[in-house]
C-alpha cells in the first residue's frame, strides 16, 4: 500500500492528500502525467520519461514546474518515503488552480503537481507474462493530439473497461483504414510471418512510448529487424508473436487478438527474450 503522495510541495498521507475543487487537471483534464516503472527503488527509463514530460507540457504551454533534478529529487523522495522498491511512480502536473474558465488563466497561476507511487508484485507479474494475455480491438475514437501524454484519458477507460468485460487484459484502438494504432495503455507490436518486428511509427496519432523507445534499441541489438509499419488485426492473428510495451506491462506477450490465437496461441521465444533483455537493461540504467 502506498502511503505518502506529493502535493504541491508537500508530503503527506494518501489519505489526506486532496487537490483544489478548480484544479483545471480534474475539470478540464488540463493537465500532463508520467509514469516510471521502479526498479529497485530507481527510475527506469529516466531521460526518456523526463524528455516527453517537457515536450507534453511545451505541446500545452505549461510550464515545468521545476527543474528536472528537483523533480527528480521529489520523486526520489515520494519513492523512499514510500519504502517500495518495484513498482509504478506516477507524475502529474496541471495548468493549477483557477476560477473554471475554458481559455487558459490570464493572471499567471503556478502548475499544480502531485506524485504517488505504487508497488508492483514481480513475481505475479512474470507468472502473467509467462502464461500471455488476451487483447480486443475497438475502434479508434481518440482526438488527434494522442502524442501528448495527457490525463484526458476517457476513451482509453471506456475501451480498458470493454477489454475487462470481453476477458482481455488491452485493448487495441483500429483506426479507419484498419490499422492498429496502440493500446489504450500500452504500444502494440507483431513478430510478422517474414521473422520482423513492427509497431506503428510515431508520425501516427500515438502516444510515443518510452518502453518501445527503449525496445527498438534492444532489439536492433539482438540483431532482430524492427520496422515501424502498422499492421491489422488479421496480420496480429497470423503473426508469429505479439506483445505489448508499457511502463506498467514493460514487455507482455499476447496470445490471443479478438479471441484468434496469435501464432500457436502461446507465449513465443521472441517476446520473452524481449522482456528479460528490456528488464535487464532497464534495471541496469535506472537512476
Ligand atoms: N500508449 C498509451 C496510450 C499509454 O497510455 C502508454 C503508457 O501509459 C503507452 C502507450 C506506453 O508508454 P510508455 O512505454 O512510455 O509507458
Amino acid at each position: 500500500m502506498s502511503r505518502i503522495a506529493y502535493v504541491n510541495g508537500r508530503f503527506v498521507p494518501k489519505s489526506q492528500a486532496v487537490v483544489h475543487i478548480e484544479d483545471r487537471g480534474y475539470q478540464l483534464a488540463d493537465a500532463v502525467y508520467e509514469v516510471w516503472a521502479l526498479f529497485d527503488g530507481k527510475l527506469a527509463d529516466p531521460e526518456g520519461h523526463f524528455a516527453r514530460l517537457e515536450r507534453s507540457l511545451s505541446e500545452l504551454r505549461i510550464d515545468m514546474p521545476m527543474s528536472r533534478a528537483a523533480l527528480t529529487a521529489v520523486l526520489r523522495e515520494t519513492v523512499r518515503r514510500n519504502r517500495i522498491r518495484e513498482g509504478l511512480v506516477y507524475l502529474q502536473v496541471s495548468r493549477g488552480v483557477a476560477r473554471r474558465d475554458h481559455a487558459f488563466p490570464t493572471d499567471p497561476v503556478p502548475p499544480a503537481v502531485i506524485v504517488t507511487v505504487s508497488r508492483v508484485d514481480r513475481a505475479a507479474t512474470e507468472a502473467r507474462a509467462a502464461a500471455g494475455v488476451a487483447v480486443i480491438t475497438t475502434p479508434e475514437n481518440r482526438w488527434g493530439r494522442c502524442d501528448i501524454k495527457t490525463v484526458g484519458l476517457l476513451p482509453n477507460a471506456l475501451a480498458k473497461q470493454k477489454a475487462r468485460e470481453a476477458g482481455a487484459v488491452e485493448a487495441w484502438f483500429v483506426d479507419e483504414l484498419g490499422l492498429v494504432t496502440e493500446g489504450a495503455s500500452s504500444n502494440a507490436w507483431i513478430l510478422d510471418a517474414e521473422g520482423t518486428l513492427r509497431t506503428r511509427d510515431t508520425q501516427a496519432n500515438i502516444l510515443r512510448g518510452v518502453t518501445r523507445l527503449s525496445l527498438i534499441d534492444v532489439a536492433r541489438e539482438a540483431g532482430l529487424k524492427v520496422d515501424e509499419r502498422p499492421f491489422t488485426p488479421q496480420e496480429a492473428a497470423q503473426a508469429k508473436e505479439a506483445f505489448i510495451t508499457g511502463a506498467g506491462t514493460l514487455v507482455l506477450p499476447v496470445v490471443k487478438v479478438d479471441g484468434h490465437p496469435v501464432g500457436d496461441g502461446r507465449v513465443g521465444p521472441v517476446a520473452t527474450k524481449l522482456r528479460r533483455l528490456y528488464i535487464e537493461r532497464a534495471r541496469a540504467t535506472a537512476i
